[in-house]
């Protein structure tokens, strides 16, 4: 039987609206952003849009617009929307353009995506993660192809992508993911060891992969075959 109670997500829903209050706390969030260096006024657009405070557990609802990861159960994160903002701003998202999101955990990152027109195809490696998110972001109203599997391998059956989102933390850029890029196409990956990884952008030009490096990061660890065993 359906039980409201088992799905906290969907419960909260019902219980949390947009309100006033939470929209000024988002628009606070953004101008924090703007004011550590996020530019495209389009994905800051998007970030004032997304209800963050909706993928927030009861116990955590205050800290929504913290500019904090936090805990989505099975031993997962939200990531930091600093985070969520560097890497979707180097990712380029232009319209119509076919992304693939590595780490689907709460749907947030996706939602982003989303709201910048991307025609998003999203894998989860945890079931439950999987699970819990295909049925509660359209509620919301987002809608991208929900993927339970091994993002480590991309999704072969859907590639070329235009651009790949990597939201853990891997040990090596997986080859998977730069073969299944499109000619032109940029990959975004956190690379490094369980601690900390460095924010990879690799862009594809022919036969070449051009590689730009920024920041340290610290991410949940990519799991699955060219991930962490
Ligand atoms: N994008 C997410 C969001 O907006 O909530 C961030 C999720 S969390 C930082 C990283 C997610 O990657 C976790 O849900 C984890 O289960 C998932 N993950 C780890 N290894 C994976 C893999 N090989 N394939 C797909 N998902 C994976």
């Amino acid at each position: 039987m359906f039980n409201l109670k088992n799905w906290p997500f969907l419960r909260q829903i019902y219980m949390v609206e947009d309100n006033y209050k939470q929209r000024g706390l988002r628009n606070k969030l953004v101008k924090k952003l703007r004011l550590k260096g996020i530019g495209d006024e389009r994905l800051l657009a998007a970030i004032g849009k997304v209800p963050r405070h909706a993928f927030f557990d009861d116990a955590l609802l205050i800290h929504a617009y913290e500019d904090k990861a936090f805990p989505i159960g099975e031993g997962q994160t939200i990531s930091q929307p600093y985070t969520v903002a560097f890497q979707t701003e180097k990712l380029n998202v232009n319209p119509g353009d076919k992304v693939l999101e590595i780490g689907t955990g709460s749907g947030y990152q996706a939602c982003i995506l989303l709201e910048l027109e991307a025609k998003l195809y999203t894998i989860e490696y945890n079931r439950t993660l999987f699970e819990r998110t295909k049925a509660f972001l359209p509620q919301l109203g987002y809608k991208p192809y929900f993927v339970h599997g091994d993002g480590s391998q991309g999704m072969p059956s859907k590639a070329p992508f235009d651009k790949i989102i990597v939201t853990a933390g891997a040990p090596v850029v997986p080859t998977a993911l730069t073969e299944q890029l499109a000619d032109g196409g940029i990959l975004i990956i956190p690379v490094g060891d369980m601690e900390r990884q460095k924010m990879l952008k690799i862009t594809k030009r022919g036969d070449k992969l051009l590689e730009e490096a920024f920041d340290y990061f610290a991410f949940v660890p990519l799991r699955g075959q060219q991930g962490w065993k």
